[in-house]
């Protein structure tokens, strides 16, 4: 093999062994064929973590990842471990690696795939063709701004504060990644913010807007979210590379999502300025389908075409595991998720067959 890479996975819970083991065979068949090779290294994380150490995310699962090219996860958490103290939780510990990688900027592409037009609850004509990119800052703003907490008044009456704060260095770093991203895809980048009633919005446009000046082959454009929600639902292929802060990124890379109608489908990157990417389906565990072999694993095949293309850079693999997606979908195949009539409905074992066959 040419190029070689370490990656680290975390199958996590639920339905994640089930649907990281397909992605594993078409990456290594995938990379086999581009000759790249790839050393895989298994670490626990969330429910598995607790159930073995006690903690959602050992030491030794950062340490692997932080050693690692890429981390490719698949999802944590389940009905066993909903009770637990919120430091015990299985969600705690996906937190906890996304700050320990300095994962800052969140990718959630959106796309409807042809063969699915009709599961989108909105109309064929408005969504047929959809395809974007949400890149969502994810480590500042009003999640994490100071001060924030609920006080006691003189009164006595409590008050509840969360404080939006975003410094110059932060909106610069997620605009590069946002401007590079459009970049890799049509040139087109739209910013949304609420600039017109917040002064950290007024901030971040402004940035932004400057920041264009080294991208002169991005078209930008501004939104406030409020338009912005709007026009997703309303004229979602107007959009290519959206680009917003947490709480705003939250929502409307959520709304986006759900375009598509179809949450097995989505894939997700969170990417820090250095060092390994962390690539994970946008869905859960699925406790309801875990061990039945109904799980969808097309979501976390596309998360390995995304490690390839943003993490690793190496896009004819990532080309390759897309049209393998493409090519099943197309044969009709279709996990219970995304079934409609006249497919032929597979599980997941067999759809990872059927996969490594189109490669
Ligand atoms: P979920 O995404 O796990 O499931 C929602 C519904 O979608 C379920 O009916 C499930 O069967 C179905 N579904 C999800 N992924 C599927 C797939 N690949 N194929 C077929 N069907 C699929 O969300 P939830 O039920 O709200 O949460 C379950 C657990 O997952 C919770 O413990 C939650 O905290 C956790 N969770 C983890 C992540 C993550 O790891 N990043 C994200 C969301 C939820």
């Amino acid at each position: 093999m040419s190029k070689q890479y370490r990656i680290t996975l975390l199958p996590g819970d639920g339905i994640g062994p089930e649907i990281i083991a397909v992605a594993v065979s078409v990456l290594k068949q995938a990379g086999e064929q581009l000759n790249v090779g790839f050393t895989f290294t298994e670490a626990l994380l969330g429910g598995a973590a607790i159930d073995a150490t006690g903690n959602p995310l050992p030491e030794e699962t950062l340490e692997a990842c932080r050693n690692s090219d890429a981390v490719l996860l698949a999802a944590i958490g389940g009905y066993k471990w909903d009770n637990l103290p919120r430091h015990q939780r299985p969600e705690t510990g996906l937190l906890g690696l996304r700050a320990g990688l300095g994962l800052f900027a969140n990718l959630r592409p959106a796309k409807i795939l042809p063969q699915l037009v009709d599961a989108s609850s909105l109309k064929r004509e408005v969504v047929e063709g959809v395809d974007m990119m949400v890149v969502r800052e994810l480590t500042g703003g009003i999640y994490f701004g100071q001060p924030k907490g609920i006080f006691a008044t003189e009164t006595g009456e409590k008050r509840g504060v969360n404080t939006m704060v975003y410094s110059e260095s932060e909106i610069d770093r997620i605009g590069r990644v946002a401007f590079e991203a459009a970049q890799k895809r049509s040139g087109k980048l739209c910013s949304v913010d609420k600039a017109n009633v917040l002064d950290v919005s007024q901030l971040w446009r402004d940035r932004i807007t400057l920041l264009s000046d080294e991208y002169p082959d991005v078209e930008l454009s501004h939104l406030y979210v409020d338009n912005a929600a709007m026009q997703l639902i309303r004229a979602p292929k107007q959009f290519d590379t959206i680009v917003t802060g947490n709480l705003f990124g939250d929502i409307l890379s959520d709304a986006a999502a759900m375009l598509t109608g179809s949450i097995g489908m989505l894939p997700s990157a969170s990417l820090g300025a250095s060092g390994p990417g962390l690539f994970e389906p946008v869905h859960g565990s699925a406790p309801d389908i875990a061990g039945q072999d109904k799980a969808n694993p097309l979501a976390q095949v596309l998360s390995a075409a995304m490690m390839m293309r943003y993490g690793l850079n190496e896009p004819e693999v990532a080309d390759r595991l897309e049209a393998a997606v493409d090519q099943v979908l197309d044969a009709g195949y279709r996990t219970g998720d995304i079934m409609s009539e006249g497919m032929k409905l597979v599980g997941c074992q067999e759809m990872g067959e059927a996969l490594l066959q189109a490669l």
